[in-house]
């Protein structure tokens, strides 16, 4: 018998084989490192880049009173928390700012997560499982749609922003729970899901609702409350609201909030919750902060919404096609893998950072340039990327 086998190859040719099929597909993905940061200015490779690719919508991430709050969090509290949350990891601070963030959203309670991924990996798991059903947007985050698949429950996929579609899915009646996922803005469109419709669906049907605000906490509704809030939906409506701290808050980590039982049920059964240790106090108390100064925040969103104003109006103008998003969230549709990397390439040599996003994190010939806007961006930068992009295009158009 195991002389019919093929006998293995060593690990590392066998996997070179694969990252060459890889490279050739334009798929390879490469890190960048970066020497010096300074707001959306980095230094790569010894030269100075403003970048339009990160998530730090308001410019938090290197705020001095985050840093401050930080390091006074690290003199109190030390650098780890030593133990998971069950065990002796939850500190005052992570308490403190469950209860500033539950507040601020007007929900009974919030459960910190160390990441966004493990907070809905954990979460849908321990609210579906066997014999019930979970229904996601096809352009779900990929950490929600692993959720999804390895929760157990039959996972279905819906077409992106359809709430007919998830009506009649949830028509077709079945025992156990449902529960219908949502991003609430796109994380690689930057449109908005049709929340109000969405919780309309569901609770007609019996059906629970998670929103996964990632891009929305922060920079939509009142004090950046984020899109359940900017739709007008209360905690029956939305009744599983996650968002990340690492995005417009400017720090790390992820919260679920919602009712008493919520929280009480992701504590019991949330491996991802229970089986690892907790964020550093210190980073708790830097996002309690980051909490403080987003939430005063209105002139930064303010800019912030101007200057995706003028990105798709400069845009408009010159004839450079963005998708419809009124969000930060502004990618620029370029269809193949190769000519996304060419892109991205030409745009660096210009000064600017914007990472190439290609499939499998966007579907088939999806691939695009994801250019993101940051409070910290000046008007000037703005005008500046829209030149780079027109020059890009005029060198591009001589290329296809
Ligand atoms: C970034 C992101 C996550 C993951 O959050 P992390 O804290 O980075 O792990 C989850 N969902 C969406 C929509 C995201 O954009």
């Amino acid at each position: 018998m195991s002389a019919s086998l093929p006998s293995p190859r060593a690990l590392p040719s066998e996997l070179r084989t694969a990252l060459d099929e890889r490279a050739t597909a334009g798929l390879y993905r490469r890190r960048r490192m970066v020497d010096a940061v300074d707001g959306p200015r980095v230094r790569i490779g010894g030269r100075d880049l403003i970048a339009f690719c990160s998530n730090d919508y308001l410019g938090l991430a290197g705020h001095p009173r985050l840093v401050a709050a930080w390091q006074r969090g690290a003199e109190r509290w030390g650098v780890g928390a030593g133990a998971a949350h069950l065990v002796s990891g939850h500190t005052a601070a992570h308490q403190a700012l469950e209860e500033e963030l539950a507040g601020f959203l007007g929900r009974p309670r919030a459960l910190l997560f160390s990441t966004g991924y493990m907070a809905n990996l954990g979460s849908v798991a321990a609210l579906v499982g066997t014999g019930d059903r979970v229904l996601e947007d096809r352009l779900n985050h990929a950490s929600l749609l692993d959720a999804g698949i390895g929760s157990g429950a039959r996972f279905e996929r819906y077409r992106h922003g359809d709430a007919s579609d998830v009506e009649r899915r949830l028509e077709q009646g079945s025992d156990g729970r449902r529960l219908v996922v949502s991003d609430g803005v796109f994380s690689m469109d930057g449109d908005l899901a049709p929340l109000p419709r969405l919780a309309a669906a569901a609770a007609a049907h019996g059906a629970w609702l998670m929103v996964d605000d990632a891009h929305g906490f922060g920079v939509l509704g009142a004090q950046g409350r984020g899109s359940v809030s900017h739709w007008g939906l209360d905690t029956d409506e939305v009744p599983v609201l996650m968002a990340t701290l690492g995005k417009a808050a400017g720090t790390f980590g992820a919260f679920v909030a919602g009712a008493d039982e919520l929280v009480e049920t992701l504590i019991q059964g949330a491996r991802t919750y229970i089986y690892t240790t907790a964020p550093p106090a210190a980073q708790a108390e830097a996002s309690r902060e980051a909490l403080r100064l987003l939430q005063a925040a209105d002139e930064a969103r303010a800019h912030l919404h101007a200057l995706i104003a003028r990105l798709r109006t400069g845009a408009g103008q010159l004839g450079i096609q963005l998708a419809n998003s009124e969000t930060p969230i502004q990618p620029l549709l370029l269809g193949d893998a190769a000519r996304a990397l060419r892109w991205a390439a030409a745009l660096e040599r210009q000064g600017f950072l914007i990472t190439a996003i290609r499939p499998p994190t966007v579907p088939r010939d999806g691939a695009r340039l994801r250019i993101t806007l940051s409070a910290a961006h000046r008007a000037d930068d703005v005008d500046r990327l829209l030149e780079a992009l027109v020059a890009v295009a005029r060198e591009e158009a001589q290329h296809d």
